[in-house]
């Protein structure tokens, strides 16, 4: 069994699908790791640990990949490298399938069986391969740090000679993986963190962590443990109440999103503006849309003195750990995959049947 993992290409892109540790673990499992050199340099794995694990070093994203019977990556190769891949190999990675046409269809022309891990169910036997939950920690993580940085503000309470200085007030918006552990982080950081989110479950959570929660007196609780739209009605009401309380606000790390629709907006340009000058927004919901309207991916730009950030590649910016965690849940999906050394596809198993893209049919609907 040949495993191939090529440098991932996509701009910023510096984490890696498979860690020394991981690469060790296949070995032993009976597979022949191919790496290409490099491949783990943006999350500061070099090749020499790969080679101490057992991994043969290849010259080139070719030669990684040319032959192997399943490729491992963080983001999608372009349809140009899917094309170079064996016929019917197999792809774990985050594909988003649908958001590249030629991507889908180079996938399915070369019978690539592919398994987008953003598709995993999200069950407690699922939660080891769970790339969303592992990766939205790093982001909401790295949120935080980012607001600290660009806040002309102390975070913490503080009682100096210079006389006393309040602590930062943090909204977090969404309170799902992401948005909680931005409230973790704001908390150690000495602010005072409020935290709102439609599913009402999440006010304990919030409070568990030590935030505040922010009732706007909306509640969306949808299907599968997500949120739901909201209606019209309810929108405009949590906006009312939102834009009072954001003049009180010091910095709001947006995390909202609802899955497989672009990010709900929430804070408005009006709303923004209505904050105190030197306030910060940092939008984790950039990449689809954003919960502000102010936000811009990828830049940061200031609006009446309040300064919106809406970074892309926060996961990345943690690359180590977030590869470390992604590495050990697509090892754990993997070894769903692996029998006696070789390939095998339970169809039988949930978590392979309802992951694998294309659709098989029997597992549509
Ligand atoms: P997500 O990234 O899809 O959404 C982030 C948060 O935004 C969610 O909490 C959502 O409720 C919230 N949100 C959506 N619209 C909003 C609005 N208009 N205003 C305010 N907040 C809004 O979610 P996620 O972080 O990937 O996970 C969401 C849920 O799934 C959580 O309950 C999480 O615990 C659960 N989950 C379960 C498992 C498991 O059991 N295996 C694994 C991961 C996540």
């Amino acid at each position: 069994l040949k495993i191939g993992i090529a440098r991932e290409t996509a701009p910023g892109e510096r984490r890696v699908a498979v860690t020394p540790e991981t690469c060790r673990k296949l070995v032993a499992a009976g597979a022949e790791v191919h790496v290409e050199r490099g491949s783990g340099a943006g999350a500061h794995f070099p090749d020499l640990a790969y080679e101490e694990a057992g991994a043969v070093l290849a010259d080139g994203a070719a030669a990684a990949v040319a032959d192997a019977d399943a490729v491992l990556c963080v983001q999608p190769p372009a349809a140009a490298g899917i094309a170079a891949l064996k016929e019917g190999a197999v792809l774990v990675g985050i594909l988003q399938p649908q958001l590249d046409e030629a991507r889908g269809a180079a996938i399915a022309q070369r019978g690539v069986v592919a398994f987008p891990l953003e598709r995993l169910p999200r069950t407690t036997r699922a939660q080891a391969m769970d790339v969303l939950s592992s990766q939205a920690g790093m982001a909401g993580y790295k949120a935080v740090l980012i607001a600290a940085v660009l806040a002309p503000r102390f975070f913490p309470m503080l009682t100096t000679a210079a006389g006393t200085i309040r602590p930062s007030k943090v909204l977090v918006i969404g309170a799902g993986v992401a948005g909680l552990q931005a409230i973790a982080t704001a908390r150690r950081l000495g602010a005072q963190v409020e935290g709102f989110d439609v599913r009402p479950e999440t006010r304990e959570q919030i409070e568990s962590l030590g935030g505040r929660f922010l009732d706007l007196g909306v509640s969306a609780a949808g299907e599968g443990g997500y949120a739901r739209q909201l209606t019209d009605e309810e929108r405009a009401e949590q906006q009312r109440r939102l834009g009072e309380h954001l003049r009180s606000v010091d910095v709001v790390v947006c995390t909202a999103a609802v899955p497989g629709r672009p990010a709900p907006r929430i804070v408005t340009a009006e709303m923004a503006a209505g904050m105190k000058p030197g306030s910060v927004i940092v939008d984790l919901a950039a990449e689809t849309g954003g919960n502000c309207e102010l936000t811009r991916r990828g830049e940061t730009v200031e609006h009446a003195g309040v300064v919106v950030a809406g970074p892309l590649d926060l996961a990345s910016q943690g690359a180590q750990h977030a590869s470390e965690m992604y590495a050990r849940n697509v090892l754990n999906f993997v070894q769903l995959l692996l029998k006696d050394g070789a390939l095998a596809f339970d169809w039988d198993d949930e978590l392979l049947a309802r992951t694998v893209w294309p659709e098989r049919p029997a597992a549509a609907g």
